[in-house]
């Protein structure tokens, strides 16, 4: 199942108490639906339990039993048929017959309890978030523009976030998308909407991917040191060759014969270990400066 489907199960298990919150929950479901007006109120969801819920929850709050029928495509849809039973719906939440419905109206989300149930309701309805082991976004798509608009100031209003997030809001086809891309303001969104399982899993796997960054930039640097040290390596084999060939390693200066025989014979091995396989012991740098001198050797002579 996809990390969006566990979201919303998450959410579709939050128990909403108060009568106050269901009221805005309910709202929240609605407003973002396929369809909300007095010509047509009707829900399409993938989901058996999605439509259940709905189904109960509008019950509860306008005593209107939506129909649902199953349609061709295995999607469930939940539709309030009678035309009475729509005013009855409407009035609900405030709208008369002449209001505009495409807009928030902030009388059913009045109390700070409900804001979480009624973004939750929104979620449901017109919400997607990606698997956070591969990107972190959560974006809400609807067709009307106002409508995202009161969205994107609504979600910006939530004191319980760690810090202000500016949605984006773009055109994608005839839909209005708002999206959110950092970790911090998807577990924050996750977290008041209800979804606390799903928050810490993106905060798991925000840790898990830090922590891979974290050990794949130590290996680079760690295969950079060694590239280094290879390279430098085949180059004073180089210079050595060269002396041997010319005027012979026994020519050289004292301190310089057992590290050019030591280096000649090991070339993979590290100032560390050169250092410590030398009769009289001697510090990296030391070890380093000596076979600096070797080269500087070999290169004078022609
Ligand atoms: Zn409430």
């Amino acid at each position: 199942m996809s990390f969006s489907a566990d979201v919303k199960n998450e959410l579709l298990s939050v128990e909403t108490q108060n009568e106050c919150c269901l009221h805005a929950f309910c709202y929240g479901f609605l407003l973002c639906s396929r369809s909300f007006s007095y010509r047509d109120i009707s829900i399409l969801t993938e989901h058996k339990e999605t439509a259940q819920v709905y189904a109960d929850t509008i019950y509860r709050v306008c005593s209107v039993a939506p129909s649902v029928v199953k349609s061709g495509a295995g999607k469930y849809r939940l539709e309030i048929k009678n035309s009475d039973d729509r005013v009855k719906v409407m009035s609900s939440f405030g709208y008369d017959s002449k209001s505009r419905t495409m807009r928030i109206n902030y009388a059913n989300i009045a109390d700070d309890c409900c804001k979480s149930a009624f973004l939750r309701g929104v979620f449901l309805s017109c919400g997607t978030v990606n698997d956070p082991s591969k990107r972190y976004h959560l974006e809400f798509v609807l067709p009307f523009k106002n409508l995202i608009k009161d969205l994107a100031y609504f979600i910006s209003g939530f004191e319980e976030f760690q810090m202000d997030y500016e949605p984006k809001i773009i055109q994608r086809n005839s839909n209005y998308v708002m999206y959110f891309k950092g970790s911090e303001a998807i577990e924050d969104i996750l977290t008041v909407m209800g979804a606390v399982n799903s928050s810490l899993e993106v905060m798991g796997a925000k840790m898990y991917k830090d922590m891979r960054n974290n050990v794949n930039r130590k290996l680079n640097f760690e295969n950079a040191n060694l590239d280094k040290t290879v390279g430098a390596a085949s180059r004073q084999i180089d210079a050595i060759g060269k002396i041997k060939k010319t005027i012979g390693i026994s020519r050289l200066p004292d301190e310089l014969k057992e590290i050019a025989r030591l280096r000649y014979d090991n070339p993979d091995m590290s100032l560390r270990e050169l250092s410590e396989s030398l009769t009289e012991p001697l510090s990296r740098s030391g070890v380093n400066h000596r076979l600096k001198k070797i080269c500087d050797i070999a290169d004078s002579i022609k």
